[in-house]
């Protein structure tokens, strides 16, 4: 990829910077998941392709647990699907959806390789899992996860050791992406991007990403679009800056935001806004003064949430 580059730094370690010039809503780069499932909950009510949200799908008549908007869909999903379709069918049911993203990983992996795939940057077995961090609560659900998939792997498909499925499991739970229907309303299901893993938090940040479900309405099959997400600029990045994108809801206080990091991400954010606190005293008025805040305040508060949205909302078009 020629837009950006990877670097490594003692305290961050892995990051992305730019290698060219880039302007408000400008895409740095698109990729396609290596991996995604559609959530537990929704399985029968959106595609498992494009990950739309349908009144009517089709079902895959073999497992009868895969839905499809159309024929298209259905056929870009065999690839991905077919281990998963027949381990399905021989069970009788379908796992959870961290053991099915799990599932799909290993067969890619199987496929391919755990080493580089065209045009990532980084590979599947040397992503971030953070296993060593967990507290007791989480390796016991790692075991339960551990023992699930077991469960659901076949016997004909290649075998891995405990600890790269502990491995593969620690990356969904920390790089997993939150994928959305085509009115990017509603979080349906999940996903693993590998070039984005790269990118480093920032609770004031320069990119965004933003979820692309693709469209196949075109006739000509040379102009449909694949499910991808995009890594836009929120504002101008020269040659050689980070890019970072915020891993938490920015408009929180810095307080919260750091706690979130910390219990999802493992990391404490020396960012300046985390370390100076700044814009903290607006949302506290609003969150916690006694009584009603004043006007003026309010009015701030919405003005630079409106301002933030906006930011984001240019990237988006
Ligand atoms: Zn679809
Ligand atoms: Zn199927
Ligand atoms: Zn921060």
């Amino acid at each position: 990829m020629e837009t950006v580059e990877v670097f490594t730094t003692e305290e961050k370690g892995r990051g992305l910077k730019a290698a060219k010039e880039f302007w408000a809503g400008d895409v740095i780069f698109a990729e396609r998941a290596y991996a995604a499932v559609v959530f537990d909950s929704l399985t029968h009510l959106v595609c498992h392709t494009c990950f739309k949200r349908h009144e009517k799908l089709h079902r895959c008549g073999q497992c009868k647990f895969a839905h499809y908007c159309d024929r298209t869909c259905q056929k870009d999903a065999w690839v991905n699907h077919k281990n998963e379709c027949a381990a399905i069918k021989q069970q009788g049911k379908a796992p959870n959806e961290n053991i099915r993203l799990a599932a799909r990983i290993m067969w890619r992996i199987e496929r391919e390789g755990g080493g580089l795939t065209e045009g990532s940057l980084v590979s599947i077995d040397s992503l971030q899992n953070h296993v060593e961090h967990f507290g007791e609560e989480e390796k016991k659900e790692l075991r339960i996860d551990v023992e699930n998939f077991l469960e659901f792997w076949p016997k004909g498909s290649k075998q891995f050791g405990m600890q790269f499925i502990s491995h593969i499991l620690g990356v969904i739970n920390c790089n997993g992406f939150t994928l959305s229907d085509q009115r990017g309303l509603q979080a349906v299901g999940v996903g693993i991007f590998p070039n984005l893993c790269l990118v480093n938090h920032d609770c004031w940040p320069n990119c965004t990403v933003i979820f692309n479900n693709g469209n196949h309405e075109a006739v000509r099959s040379l102009f449909h679009t694949q499910m991808r997400i995009e890594l836009r600029a929120l504002g101008k990045i020269s040659v050689g800056d980070e890019l970072t994108v915020s891993y938490v809801d920015f408009l929180n206080i810095s307080k919260d935001r750091r706690e979130q990091l910390k219990k999802q991400y493992y990391f404490d954010c020396t960012c300046e806004h985390c370390q100076k606190g700044i814009k903290d005293d607006l949302m506290l008025a609003v969150k916690e003064g006694d009584g009603k805040p004043s006007p003026d305040v309010v009015k701030e508060v919405i003005q630079f949430s409106k301002d933030t949205l906006e930011k984001i909302d240019k990237a988006r078009n």
